[in-house]
């Protein structure tokens, strides 16, 4: 059972997570709520050891991105109010308030179908509804004409449904060029426009809120009732760095053979690598099903003790060779990092053209999870169970 350990596994630190939690208060003030995002398995962290700890930190709410993620963190205990932020058929209404999810409202069309369905049901369903300030994803539109207002009226009136909250997204918050600011300037006059047209007609709402990770860090002053970061909480990307927040995930792997090639011998598929010297190669049990985007082929490096070993070739599925020539001392069996507080996975992410979001979130369900706490292990996730 043991064996998936020694081949490549994922370290996650909750510790650093209680520090960025407790950093993320304080740069917002002691008013607003806040809300943990944890979709998609909490960007690869796991969502029910990281939603178990926000909740034990004293977060008031969580969001996720399906029905499933939420039943998911209700059968492993958590009891905090979850917002699903995701597209949901109606035909999860059960689900829905079985399992006391608070539901996201993106249209009249979603309100209208909610509502039915929670009348059918002889219940209330909780929703917060959306706003499209710029986005054009998921939301009411927000135009100064009384159509979009009388739309909100509407669906805030609709028996079945009790309206807890109303947000919006933004689209370009962690950008500070001057496009990007003006534009994130304009989505938060919309929504607060909108809120204000709404309580002239006495539609208020306990739960306002717009926050992501960017508005956190370059707009706190945005906090309303509720703040909803998700990235700055896993310590990771420029935002996560602007407040000094510490990642969560090291992602490890270890030598598992290393191979002497002479000058003029190539490495992995297509030969992208051609030795120029004498060079020791070493083999690692990791490749793109465990996550490591091949794009980082030739590119990325691992960090050792030692040094810096840098990918030589194609990464394969399932493995990839690094260059340990400078790094004599450097054996089979010893342990890299992929990622992590030494490898930074932001640049991993700039070099293969993506966010860090996108590397975390692909570490394969194949790669176990160790989860540590007070620097002592607390629990393993491994793919066999038993
Ligand atoms: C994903 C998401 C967030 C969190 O975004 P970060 O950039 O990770 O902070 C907040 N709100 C909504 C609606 C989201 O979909």
């Amino acid at each position: 059972m043991e064996s998936t350990l020694k081949r490549t596994w994922v370290e996650i630190d909750l510790d650093a997570l209680a520090y960025n939690y407790r950093a993320l208060r304080v740069q917002m003030g002691s008013h607003a709520l806040l809300l943990g995002v944890v979709k998609a398995d909490a960007y690869g962290h796991g969502a029910v050891q990281t939603a178990r700890t926000l909740e034990e930190l004293g977060a008031e709410y969580l969001a996720v991105s399906s029905v499933d993620e939420a039943r998911e963190l209700r059968l492993a205990g958590s009891k905090l109010p979850i917002l699903q932020l995701g597209l949901t058929d109606v035909d999860q209404a059960g689900v829905i308030l079985d399992n006391r999810i608070t539901q996201t409202v993106w249209d009249e069309a979603s309100a209208a179908a909610f509502s039915a369905a929670a009348v059918r049901w002889g219940k209330r369903m909780r929703v917060h509804i959306k706003l499209d300030t710029g986005m054009s994803r998921l939301g009411f539109p927000c135009g100064e004409d009384s159509a979009a207002l009388e739309a909100l009226c509407r669906a805030c009136a609709l028996p079945g449904l009790e309206v807890e909250g109303i947000f919006t997204h933004f689209a370009a918050s962690d950008d500070l060029d001057g496009d990007s600011r003006a534009f994130t300037l304009l989505q938060h006059r919309r929504f607060d426009a909108m809120l204000r047209r709404l309580e002239d007609r006495g539609v208020t709402f306990r739960l306002r809120h717009c926050a992501n990770s960017g508005a956190v860090v370059n707009y706190p002053e945005f906090a309303y009732d509720m703040f909803r970061p998700g990235i700055v909480l896993y310590g990771v990307g420029p935002l996560a760095r602007r407040l000094n927040l510490r990642p969560l995930m090291a992602l490890k792997t270890v030598v598992g053979a290393v191979r002497e090639l002479s000058p003029g011998e190539t490495v992995s598929y297509g030969r992208t690598f051609r030795a120029e010297r004498p060079s020791r190669v070493g083999v690692l049990p990791i490749g793109y099903a465990d996550g490591l985007h091949r794009t980082l082929s030739n590119r990325w490096r691992m960090w050792t003790s030692q040094g810096s070993a840098p990918i030589v070739g194609r990464v394969c599925m399932d493995m990839c060779m690094v260059d340990l020539t400078d790094l004599p001392d450097i054996r089979t069996g010893d342990i890299v990092e992929v990622y992590g507080p030494h490898n930074p996975v932001d640049e991993a992410a700039g070099l293969a053209g993506t966010i860090s979001y996108e590397l975390t979130c692909s570490v394969s369900k194949r790669v176990p999870r160790i989860y540590y706490r007070n620097g002592r292990e607390v629990q393993r996730e491994l793919l066999l169970r038993g």
